[in-house]
């Protein structure tokens, strides 16, 4: 990366191959968390046998609620190489991983394609996932066209205000629409593999996230985390995505949010948005957004059952799957 950094829509053009780091955090030498079986995607990603995820550390979108703040936050990384990288995806494969899922990865694009070049030289055949808060440039996906099978980018606010207070990007939503308009063009409608398994294509309100499903082969499932108190923001999004997108995408409609601390005593947002940001989510609230959706015609969806709201779901960030140091 011999010019400044405009990876994402942040545009902080910094030279991170001299060491300088922008809103992300990190520089451009790759640094994961943990690169393991996952079990806890869409059942279409994770099948039975697992999702090879790669956590990758620090994130150009950086929102004060992540649920996976050790490594968002930059505190849990271990620097790979991209050799090093590239054999990492060929023992995820080694494991019986289902794909290669890149967990907010914008930020290393570069090192990946390189990583991905290496790896499927040495046989890698399997299909890769790109999972992102979708503040990425259009400019940075373009990349990745031809890379990436399936997407799976967040929806998180419409409101500019509430992405204003949540992630400082006031812009969020107009570049994440166009980011998902990008990602729609590259892979074309969503394609299921029937050699997978025999259950039929999944419809919406008779799913969990924790069956046994068929593959999808390519396309994009857009993520949508519920937020407590924000079922007005969440009902607009859906409408929205599904005027924009019809049935040629799935929406997975997520109702896991973990507050990971008191949001109360932060004088920088509103109390109303910060009391609500410190407790779970209804099961009320989220049956309202899921009426909504029926209600406007959405059946390409995932839905989450009982109670999934719980710490016990965020992996542990303790460097599984890495070379030592
Ligand atoms: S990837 Fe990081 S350094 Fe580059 S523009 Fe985004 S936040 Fe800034």
């Amino acid at each position: 990366m011999a010019q400044g950094c405009n990876l994402c829509n942040r545009n902080c053009n910094v030279s991170r191959n001299n060491g300088k780091t922008g809103f992300c955090r990190e520089t451009e030498i790759v640094r994961l968390a943990r690169a393991a079986l996952h079990y806890w995607e869409e059942p279409c990603i994770s099948l039975s046998c697992g999702s090879g995820a790669v956590f990758f550390t620090g994130c150009s979108l950086g929102c004060i609620f992540c649920q996976n703040a050790p490594i968002s936050s930059s505190q849990v990384g271990r620097e790979v190489s991209v050799p090093a990288l590239a054999d990492i995806f060929l023992s995820l494969e080694q494991q019986g991983a289902a794909n290669i899922n890149l967990v907010t990865p914008t930020h290393f694009v570069p090192s990946i394609i390189r990583a991905l070049d290496l790896a499927r030289g040495k046989g890698l055949a399997l299909p890769i996932v790109y999972n992102t808060g979708s503040y990425d440039s259009v400019e940075t996906l373009r990349m990745l066209e031809g890379y990436v099978d399936v997407y799976l980018p967040d929806c998180k606010f419409a409101s500019s205000s509430l992405s204003a207070a949540l992630c400082h990007a006031s812009d969020y939503y107009e570049k994440a629409l166009s980011a998902i308009d990008e990602m729609l063009r590259q892979t074309g409608p969503f394609v299921f593999d029937p050699s997978t398994s025999d259950v039929p294509v999944p419809k919406y309100a008779d799913l969990s996230f924790f069956s046994e499903h068929t593959a999808m082969k390519k396309g994009v499932i857009v993520r949508h985390l519920v937020l407590p108190g924000q079922v007005e923001d969440s009902c607009s999004i859906l409408k929205d995505l599904y005027a924009r997108y019809g049935d040629q995408i799935f929406i997975s409609i997520m109702n896991q949010y973990t507050p990971m601390r008191d949001f109360s005593s932060d004088p920088s947002l509103d109390p109303k948005l910060a009391a609500a940001l410190s407790r779970k989510l209804t099961t009320y609230e989220y049956e309202k957004v899921l009426s909504f959706a029926k209600k406007i015609g959405i059946t390409n969806a995932f839905i989450q059952a009982g109670h999934t709201a719980k710490e016990s779901f965020i992996p542990a960030f303790d460097y599984e799957g890495l070379p030592d140091q």
